[in-house]
């Protein structure tokens, strides 16, 4: 069976000719949009997906902001700040970077970024507000999915779709969007009893674990769609998914590309989230 590759560059192309557009237009009437990136580390791989925002926003026409707290910054500094960019009407848009000091967890510090300026749907208010249905932003790698999926005609309303993986920045809130969308959602972790019987048995495998080529032949039906969310860095600064593409090309009928597939759409996704945040706000 031929693989297709679910590509992410053509739709986060369209999406970012939109958004360039409408800030653009903000910029006109006003400002720019506006986005505080906030970062209380020394990681690199941060440093590196930060450099990639500022330039993802400098080509839409968002303004960027780094706002650096170094890595001994506390949860109540980092409290503070998200209170103080919350309140800020300049401010549209803000983004907590991973990882957060030793010692702070995302949901110690989170609660703190207002619903309306949280793009990537981070604290517990705006994954409640996805969960119920309500309007907010959704935590833009899970939308990446869904929208890489409907871009490339993968059904979803009706079909067994099996998330690996639970975390509240990628499984959890993916299995809401699923939902959603009528799919019928099994969402597995490492306490899965079966894992390839569970997923072998799904019209579509997202794979959402952060472990290379954890995803095999044996794990996907013939036909099925598989998406991969993972992003693991080789020994030589290399990226893979999670799953094993060499061994699921042939049998899936179509396979996300790490790189290129679900990243770029993110990425395009939270520059349309800034704008979306600051049209809201003006
Ligand atoms: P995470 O917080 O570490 O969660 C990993 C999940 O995988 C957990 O639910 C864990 O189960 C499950 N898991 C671990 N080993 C497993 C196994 N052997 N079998 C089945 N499930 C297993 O990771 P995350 O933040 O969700 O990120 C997942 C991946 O997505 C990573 O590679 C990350 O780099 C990538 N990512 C990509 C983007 C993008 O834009 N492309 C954005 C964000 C993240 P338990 O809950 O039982 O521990």
């Amino acid at each position: 069976m031929d693989t297709t590759s679910l590509t992410g560059k053509e739709l986060a192309a369209a999406i970012n000719a939109d958004t360039k557009q409408r800030a653009a237009a903000l910029a006109g009437t006003g400002a720019a949009p506006r986005l505080a990136l906030v970062v209380a580390n020394d990681d690199p791989a941060s440093a590196w997906y930060v450099k990639s925002l500022n330039r993802a926003a400098e080509r839409n026409g968002i303004a960027c902001e780094n706002i650096e707290l170094g890595v001994d910054a506390t949860a109540a500094d980092i409290r503070a700040k998200l209170v103080e960019l919350s309140a800020d009407p300049s401010v549209d848009a803000i983004m907590l970077q991973t990882p957060l000091p030793k010692g702070v967890g995302l949901d110690d510090v989170s609660p703190a970024i207002i619903a309306a300026k949280d793009v990537d749907g981070v604290s517990p208010l705006s994954l409640g507000l996805l969960a119920t249905g309500l309007p907010g932003f959704p935590p833009a790698t899970s939308e990446a999915v869904v929208e890489l999926a409907k871009h490339h005609g993968v059904a979803l309303s009706g079909k067994h779709v099996a998330v690996v993986g639970r975390s509240n920045v990628v499984g959890k809130p993916l299995a809401q969007l699923l939902l959603a969308e009528n799919a019928t959602v099994t969402v597995c972790h490492s306490r899965t009893t079966d894992l390839p019987g569970v997923t072998s048995a799904a019209d579509v495998v997202v794979a959402a674990v952060g472990r290379a080529g954890l995803i095999k032949a044996e794990h996907v039906r013939e036909g099925a769609v598989v998406i991969d969310v993972g992003t693991n860095e080789g020994e030589d600064g290399s990226i893979t998914g999670d799953v094993d593409a060499a061994a699921v090309t042939g049998k899936a009928a179509a396979l996300s590309p790490v790189p290129g597939g679900v990243g770029p759409v993110t990425t395009a996704l939270l520059m349309r989230h800034v704008v979306q945040a600051a049209e809201n706000a003006r």
